[in-house]
């Protein structure tokens, strides 16, 4: 089956809107889109609406940037996103992220960078993030591609960047299970942790509630798709595919197994 299970919209960091992102998606002739946009759920009441005019199935879903030693993604698809309860905990990601990015501009300016909120709110029309500050700093000429903005200043663990306060792992994945969700781990790629150590991990979070593990991913190697599906099936987790699309020249749709899917589909309650 041809489907995506990760696309951004201009909800969070990505470039195109969700009735775009839909058309894209009908164009390439995928059978199933999940819209999972970084910490906010903006995106999916105008991408369903989208998704039925072109006849695509939209799992509706976020991906909630969580706090664990590094940082680790969850994906939650089927999330109860017309739950006030659950839209007032997604309201509070999106205020943290408007402190954190207050203190980057102000780490920035020591560096003679000037960029103001409102700058940064022009430029975007979701939830901004690190890509917003990087297409900015290149705009301006303060570095000379979107790259080097994080390798030299706000990139993890570099001088400009400030981490995010962020709900730790147990938590997003309560939550997504509590407003009947199915969370799913993000990219095992980035949680850079391998063999023995990755297992250890992948059976932690098998334990306190996680469903899937995305181990189709458009920077996943063979190897590393073989590995996690093994892992997968060990720990009976659903695997998922999904690119991360983000903007052009990114990626675009996954091959997932028919029983993949539904098994996914599967565990849908709501
Ligand atoms: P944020 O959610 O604001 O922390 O920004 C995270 C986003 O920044 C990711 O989804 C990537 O799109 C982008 N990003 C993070 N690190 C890098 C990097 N080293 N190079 C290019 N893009 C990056
Ligand atoms: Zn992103
Ligand atoms: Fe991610
Ligand atoms: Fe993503």
């Amino acid at each position: 089956m041809k489907v995506d299970l990760h696309v951004h919209t201009t909800a969070s960091d990505g470039l195109l809107s969700p009735k775009d992102i839909l058309a894209k998606a009908k164009d390439s002739g995928l059978n199933t889109l999940a819209i999972a946009d970084h910490d906010t759920i903006d995106g999916i009441e105008e991408g369903i609406k989208a998704a039925k005019e072109k006849g695509i199935r939209l799992i509706p879903a976020l991906e909630i940037s969580a706090r664990h030693e590094k940082q680790v993604h969850i994906l939650g698809y089927f999330v109860d996103y017309t739950d006030p309860k659950f839209q007032s905990f997604v309201n509070k990601l999106k205020n943290s992220r408007e402190e954190r990015n207050e203190k980057m501009l102000k780490k920035l300016e020591n560096f003679g960078f000037h960029i103001t909120m409102e700058e940064l709110k022009a430029n975007a029309q979701g939830n901004i993030g690190r890509p917003h500050i990087a297409d900015i700093m290149v705009k301006k000429g303060y570095v000379s591609n979107f790259g080097e903005a994080f390798e030299k200043y706000i990139g993890n663990g570099k001088p400009c960047y400030v981490p995010k306060e962020r709900p730790d792992i147990r938590k997003s994945i309560e939550i997504i299970k509590k407003y009947k969700g199915v969370p799913v781990l993000a990219h095992p790629k980035y949680t850079f942790l391998e063999n023995e150590e990755l297992e250890n991990f992948v059976a932690y979070l098998s334990d306190i509630g996680l469903g899937g593990l995305e181990v189709f991913y458009s920077k996943h190697s063979k190897e590393e798709e073989s590995q996690y599906l093994k892992l997968a099936e060990k720990y009976s987790l659903v695997p998922t595919a999904g690119s991360d699309y983000h903007r052009e020249g990114d990626a675009f749709g996954m091959e997932l197994k028919k029983e993949y899917l539904e098994k996914l589909l599967s565990l849908q309650t709501l």
